[in-house]
């Protein structure tokens, strides 16, 4: 069975930048909507229930052909917003540090660019969907959008950070002005925990 993995930090913790009633909302119940939909799809498939969520998305092609787009949309939002509360937390912002700064810097020219990109992905996301930083199997950063529950993992890239753009994650806060939610997004942001990931994904 899969379970929602308790947040590590209160409720409050993100104010003013995400309202306590945006996390609780999105955590406790739509987050556990598709944990519980999840379990639900998968009833007579123990095989799959028993496999991490990452696993699932990254053999869909062992997956009936019935189940596959279920899969994608419960799953793929599971991992997304298990990903998305790792890489958040309090007193967080800034920059990255390390190695992974040097990898941006390479990449994008400049982290001011590289953050100019990665909330034009979105702003510009028609729609649902995520805006992805992840590591590819070159060990190269890539930056893109998806739509709805879609997520890198399923075309083996490793996401490091990502940024839930369904009005489910801002609308409390922020009404109809995702670009606000957007510039205040920086300031949640937990580059201490992305780091990590980057040089996990690097192992691999
Ligand atoms: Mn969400």
């Amino acid at each position: 069975m899969f379970t929602l993995p308790p947040l590590t930090y209160p409720y409050n913790a993100l104010e003013p930048f995400i309202s306590s009633q945006t996390l609780e909302f999105h955590h406790d119940k739509h987050h556990q909507t598709y944990v519980n939909k999840l379990n639900e799809i998968l009833a007579g498939y123990p095989e799959m229930l028993e496999m991490s969520v990452e696993m699932l998305l990254q053999s869909l092609e062992k997956a009936p052909e019935n189940l596959k787009m279920p899969i994608i949309n419960n799953a793929g939002q599971v991992y997304n917003h298990n990903l998305y509360w790792e890489i958040l937390g309090p007193n967080a912002g800034g920059k990255p540090t390390g190695e992974l700064a040097q990898k941006i810097e390479s990449t994008f020219g400049t982290f001011e660019k590289f953050k100019e990109e990665f909330a034009n992905l979105g702003l510009t996301q028609f729609g649902s969907g995520w805006a992805w930083l992840s590591v590819n199997s070159n060990n190269e950063l890539i930056i893109e959008k998806t739509s709805n529950a879609d997520s890198p993992i399923i075309r083996g890239k490793t996401p490091i950070l990502t940024m839930d753009v369904w009005e489910h994650a801002y609308y409390l806060d922020y009404q109809n002005k995702r670009p606000d939610y957007i510039a205040a997004f920086w300031n949640v942001v937990n580059w201490k925990a992305i780091e990590s990931k980057y040089l996990a994904a690097l192992e691999k």
